[in-house]
């Protein structure tokens, strides 16, 4: 068993809590679009809303980027000394999360710092990561994460090294252990390779937004997985990407065709 995150001293006792492959934290990996979205395309995730398109007001008025954040490292001022306009434009960029974690590594570091959809998914829910890791990015809860540890033959868990003090919105501490997964595939196990540098493009600030966006990611029917816009080669399994849109789009038509004539035979007999 290999530590590969630890947030506190050695000497602390360890208790194996979750296993992490197929945690909630779903991001941006296949299935996405069936599991957040119950089948619809765009609804993938696209990056921490905190601080963005989400505010978080605690009973005692204090403001963060989003309701769940630790109070500790996401406290902003209290609106009821200053009002919500004042305390929102005073407290610290980093903490009600109006800036994305730009400046720092790609996804927050670690495995999420070489996944292909780092720049969009930004490695993450800050909750999830900061209440067991006490820092954002790099979300271990991560299905992607998962599938591609699996194909090496490792699992992660997280093992509890702190409770949580009992405070309003407090959390604990854990380390992210992985060891040889006993249900990996040997047939499938390949080394993971480093993604092709590939063409992104600039990020644009839209409309509402303080900070700038990458475009939506498209979903590769080849393999269900999410590709940039204009992708020809899915970087994912190599298929042919507008080739699989084609078919899916034909297949998709048909059916339609098909729903539509059964609706008739139904409504007439
Ligand atoms: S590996 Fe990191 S950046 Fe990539 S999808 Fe998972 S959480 Fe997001």
């Amino acid at each position: 068993m290999m530590v590969v995150e630890r947030t506190v001293a050695d000497e602390m006792p360890a208790e194996r809590t979750t296993p992490l492959p197929f945690g909630f934290g779903v991001l941006v990996g296949p299935y996405e679009a069936l599991l957040r979205g119950g089948g619809a395309e765009t609804a993938h995730w696209a990056g921490c809303f905190a601080g963005r398109n989400v505010l978080g007001i605690e009973a005692d008025g204090t403001i963060k980027g989003c309701p769940s954040l630790p109070t500790t490292a996401y406290a902003g001022g209290a609106v009821r000394d200053i009002g919500i306009a004042e305390a929102w434009a005073s407290a610290p960029p980093a903490v009600v999360r109006t800036q994305k974690p730009r400046s720092g590594p790609v996804g927050g570091g670690g495995f999420s710092a070489g996944c292909y959809d780092a720049d969009v998914c930004e490695g993450g829910c800050t909750w999830t990561s900061h209440s067991l890791l006490g820092r954002p990015g790099n979300n271990p809860y991560c299905h992607y994460r998962a599938l591609e540890l699996r194909k090496q033959g490792k699992r992660e868990w997280v093992v509890r090294r702190l409770p949580a003090p009992g405070t309003s919105f407090d959390h604990g501490r854990f380390d992210v252990v992985e060891e040889p997964d006993p249900d990996a595939d040997s047939t499938a196990q390949a080394a993971k390779a480093p993604w092709p540098a590939l063409p992104r493009p600039e990020p644009a600030t839209a409309a509402g937004h303080a900070e700038p966006h990458l475009p939506s990611l498209v979903l590769c029917h080849g393999c269900n997985s999410y590709v940039l816009p204009g992708t020809e080669l899915c970087p994912h399994r190599g298929a042919d990407v507008p080739a699989r849109q084609d078919v899916y789009d034909r297949a998709l038509a048909d059916a339609r065709q098909a729903s539509t004539r059964l609706a008739r035979i139904m409504r007439d007999s």
